[in-house]
């Protein structure tokens, strides 16, 4: 996008790829299908960028996610919107995203060299100088935009080699660590795979504080893995749960599940009531067959300590109180998270304090830009990164091409 951006506007451009393809990411987001962005008002998109997604203010006054949207379909993709905003190409194939913006880059002549690796980015006397290859080549440019992404997922290329770089220049990289990532549990039923493959729907997963309080809940799906757990609502609520563990004061957090979000707890017995008023004889197994999962309402019987063969009507109000509880908010801890490599998202970066918010220059060394994931700023996935990423690279070529224009 930044070389796009810099193509459209005049500047003479090289865009050096590592890889053998452009947009490797892009194309496995979304599940493959290449999440572009999210059509979500500005301030909910903000929201959904816990990571510095205020820095994006200034930003989004020039170019925002409906730009995005013109972008592509100016392009010829066709786009369509699915649930929670979410923004992907009519035809499911994140190849029309990717293949669209590679002919932007031929229509602007952007000088494209791909399976070549940079080295290093020169400076000096306060402006960038040039970039080094790994193979020794040297250019020199007016500018220099930094788009390497962050350490996750390397395979597709973002190893992390940006943030040495931006050192040189004098940048701060802040923290880096794992975010939207699954998490990882050593209690007994994680290490017994009892749960192991079982998905919750439309569930409110919640991270406690060690005083009880939530941090952050989120209600979507999540699953129970071989490790620990996963799933939208675990992706989101991780970072919360490094941060907390980063802090170093506890080996493990709380997290709490909540199957019936739409109801509180004496609604929820009062429900379970009425449902063995109707057929007292039945076993209880049978009665609440159909409210959850049968393996989670076998595992939650069993916590409460109830037989699953009793009948509705012996069982006593004191036990349904502690079910009624368990499906309200069935606690357990997690004790980490897969690692940085595997995370969707890497959180933390160049920090965004030293970039010019409405131009992504860097406000250290003069011709330097960034866009994309290596700053310092992370959202959910659901087309958010994307969306920080698109715009940054925006802003970062067409202040690019600006800079080194108005130097001749
Ligand atoms: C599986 C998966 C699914 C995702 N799904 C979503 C989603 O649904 N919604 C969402 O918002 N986000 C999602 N993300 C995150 C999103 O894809 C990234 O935040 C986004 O791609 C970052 O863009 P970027 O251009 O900054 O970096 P990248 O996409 O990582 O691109 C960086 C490029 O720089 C190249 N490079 C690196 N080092 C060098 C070097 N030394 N020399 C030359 N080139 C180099 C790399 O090869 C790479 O092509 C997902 C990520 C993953 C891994």
């Amino acid at each position: 996008m930044a070389a796009i951006a810099a193509g459209e506007k005049g500047a003479k451009v090289l865009l050096i790829e590592k890889g053998d393809k452009l947009g490797r990411k892009l194309a496995i987001s979304g599940g493959g299908r290449c999440n572009v962005t999210n059509n979500l008002p500005i301030d909910e998109i903000i929201k959904h960028i816990p990571g510095n997604g205020r820095f994006l203010y200034s930003a989004f006054s020039v170019f925002n996610n409906q730009d995005i949207i013109a972008f592509f379909e100016n392009l010829g993709v066709a786009l369509k919107e699915e649930d929670h905003g979410r923004m992907f190409p009519a035809s499911n194939q994140s190849a029309s995203v990717v293949n669209a913006m590679i002919d932007q880059l031929s229509r602007y002549r952007v000088k494209v060299m791909q399976n070549t690796a940079v080295k290093d980015v020169m400076y000096k006397d306060g402006h960038v100088h040039s970039v080094i290859l790994k193979d020794g080549q040297e250019f020199e440019s007016d500018a220099v935009i930094i788009a390497v992404g962050g350490k996750s997922v390397p395979r597709t290329g973002s190893t992390g080699d940006g943030y040495a770089w931006a050192q040189k220049a004098g940048h701060t990289i802040t923290d880096l660590y794992p975010t939207e990532v699954p998490l990882t549990s050593d209690e007994p039923f994680i290490r017994t795979k009892t749960l192991q493959g079982l998905s919750l729907r439309d569930v409110e997963l919640s991270v406690v504080n060690p005083k009880g309080k939530t941090i952050i809940a989120h209600r979507m799906d999540m699953i129970f893995t071989h490790f620990g757990i996963s799933g939208p609502a675990v992706l989101r609520c991780s970072q919360f749960v490094v941060k907390e563990l980063k802090k170093g004061k506890q080996k493990n957090v709380t997290m709490k599940i909540d199957h019936f979000p739409d109801i509180n707890q004496e609604q929820l017995f009062q429900l379970f009531i009425k449902k063995i008023k109707e057929d007292p004889k039945k076993a209880i197994k049978n009665i609440f067959k159909g409210l959850m999962p049968e393996r989670y309402l076998q595992f939650l019987f069993k916590k409460a300590e109830m037989d699953e063969n009793e009948q509705g009507a012996s069982l006593s109000h004191d036990k349904l109180r502690t079910f009624a509880g368990l499906c309200k908010g069935f606690t357990f801890t997690v004790n980490g998270s897969l690692s940085i490599e595997k995370a969707f998202v890497t959180g933390g970066g160049v920090s965004v304090k030293e970039i010019q918010p409405k131009e992504m220059g860097s406000k250290l060394m003069q011709g330097l830009y960034f866009c994309g994931e290596i700053l310092d700023i992370h959202g959910y996935t659901g087309g958010y990164n994307i969306t920080s990423a698109l715009v940054t690279g925006r802003l970062a070529g067409v202040n690019a091409a600006a800079y080194s224009r108005n130097l001749k």
